[in-house]
């Protein structure tokens, strides 16, 4: 059995300061019966706590280290910008270069604004459509997450699903949370009466396309493409928000996959790197909405910071086809060896892949929704969770969260992994 004693101890400490010993609730181990491991260093695709065992790491900062911990051009890059100073509140030309590598990745970003969070940017984002549309009501779906502002905090998945009932949502004014439209994932006819009685109030519709807070749920295409058709047809906005699948799901993002072209995206995690990078951008008539081009308005004391640029930019440079190839390869790989672990121990488990983000339900399926993410035996997972770290594996601490592959991860740490889903199964049925 693994030690977490140092761990244990630095949690009692960090309980004292911090509400739940914690800066973000996903990080706690609440919903899986225990106390969070303190991290001292990552190394490629492993990290180690303070207690000195070693993990294989898939949450990978909940998503945005794809070239895994401490890349040694990462590091040196920032090493060398940080020497110039940490940041300057004027205009630098790493800004200008980061956008330029991101439209040539996603070149649906005509025209874009860096921010500091996922959160912020797809704050600004519903802002900027509501003033554009001059409109306030806003469509979003059931068990996505896109931040923790009040207008996307209702109905929302990851954290909120781990810890509350997501249809509360307490602090967010009731008058706010009214224009939240909210409809089930994948949901056609869901979604085309919403746009039957309110058509015409609708600022926008933001969707992750594939959705990886509720776990891993691809939107289908039909589900998408109606998206696309009923907000230009209502004069209001589609938003992609792809903080999570963007560089993720593909290297052109979700977008790329569908062939579909939203209004605005949303982009956050692996754009800066390991640094706090979000983006907002899209279409060029409407960005040029935000100040001090226009008069919906946007700031940031440390938005475009030169350090998280550089994170962004030394990360974005070393990705390219071949990268995803191996990665995607190895998801599949991985995804396959985990399917068979569950067959040939009889356990009813649903496993989800899209490019580089994958996760598992137990639940014999289909999981098409949140509905069906909740018929998921969270109990079971808890347990497996905490199997899966004894055996040196780290996953994310909860039913509703998505795992990640990074390039570091090798062949052998793959083989590991199966075989600890092999024996974690061994071990439920003893
Ligand atoms: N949007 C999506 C799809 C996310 O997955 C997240 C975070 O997990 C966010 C927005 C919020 O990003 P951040 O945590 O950087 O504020």
């Amino acid at each position: 059995m693994l030690s977490f004693e140092k761990s244990k101890k630095a949690f009692k400490e960090s309980s004292k300061y911090l509400p739940g010993g914690v800066n973000s609730p996903v990080r706690a181990f609440k919903n899986v019966g225990g106390d969070p491991l303190f991290i001292k260093k990552g190394v490629g695709s492993h990290i180690f706590d303070i207690d000195d065992n070693e993990y294989i790491d898939y949450v990978l900062s909940w998503g945005p280290l794809i070239l895994g911990h401490a890349d040694q051009k990462v590091v040196a890059d920032l090493q060398a910008a940080v020497a110039k100073g940490t940041s300057y509140g004027a205009p630098t030309l790493l800004e200008t270069e980061l956008a330029k590598k991101i439209q040539k990745i996603v070149p649906s970003l005509q025209m874009m604004r860096m921010v500091s969070s996922g959160t912020e940017a797809t704050m600004s984002a519903i802002r900027l459509a509501r003033g554009y549309t001059h409109r306030d009501k806003i469509v979003k779906f059931i068990g996505n997450y896109h931040g923790h502002s009040d207008s996307l905090l209702v109905d929302a998945g990851s954290g909120v699903a781990t810890f509350n009932d997501i249809h509360e949502a307490p602090g967010v004014p009731k008058n706010l949370a009214y224009d939240t439209l909210t409809v089930d994932y994948n949901d056609i006819n869901g979604i085309k009466k919403v746009f039957k009685t309110h058509g015409n109030e609708i600022a926008c519709v933001i969707v992750e396309p594939i959705a990886g807070n509720m776990g891993v749920i691809p939107g289908t295409r039909e589900f998408l493409q109606t998206l696309r058709e009923l907000t230009t047809e209502s004069g209001s906005l589609l938003i992609f928000d792809e903080v999570m699948s963007g560089f993720r799901a593909a290297f052109h993002g979700a977008q790329s996959l569908y062939q579909i072209v939203p209004d605005l995206t949303t982009l956050g995690k692996v754009v800066g790197g390991g640094l706090p990078v979000g983006v907002f951008g899209g279409r060029k008539d409407i960005m040029q909405w935000i100040t001090p081009e226009g008069p919906v308005y946007h700031a940031g004391t440390l938005s475009g910071n030169p350090l998280a640029m550089t994170g962004g930019i030394s990360t974005l440079d070393q990705l390219n086809e071949d990268l995803y190839k191996e990665m995607v390869a190895r998801t599949d790989y991985l995804a396959a060896g985990i399917k068979q672990a569950a067959v040939s121990h009889h356990v009813a488990l649903t496993v989800h892949h899209v490019g580089t983000m994958w996760s598992y339900f137990f639940n014999a399926g289909p999981v098409n929704n949140f509905e069906d993410v909740q018929k998921s035996n969270v109990d079971y997972f808890a347990k497996f969770f905490n199997l899966l770290l004894q055996h040196g594996i780290y996953t994310a601490p909860s039913q509703f969260e998505t795992n990640f592959m990074s390039s570091k991860h090798t062949k052998e740490d793959i083989e590991r992994t199966i075989l600890a889903f092999n024996t974690a199964f061994d071990e439920m049925g003893e």
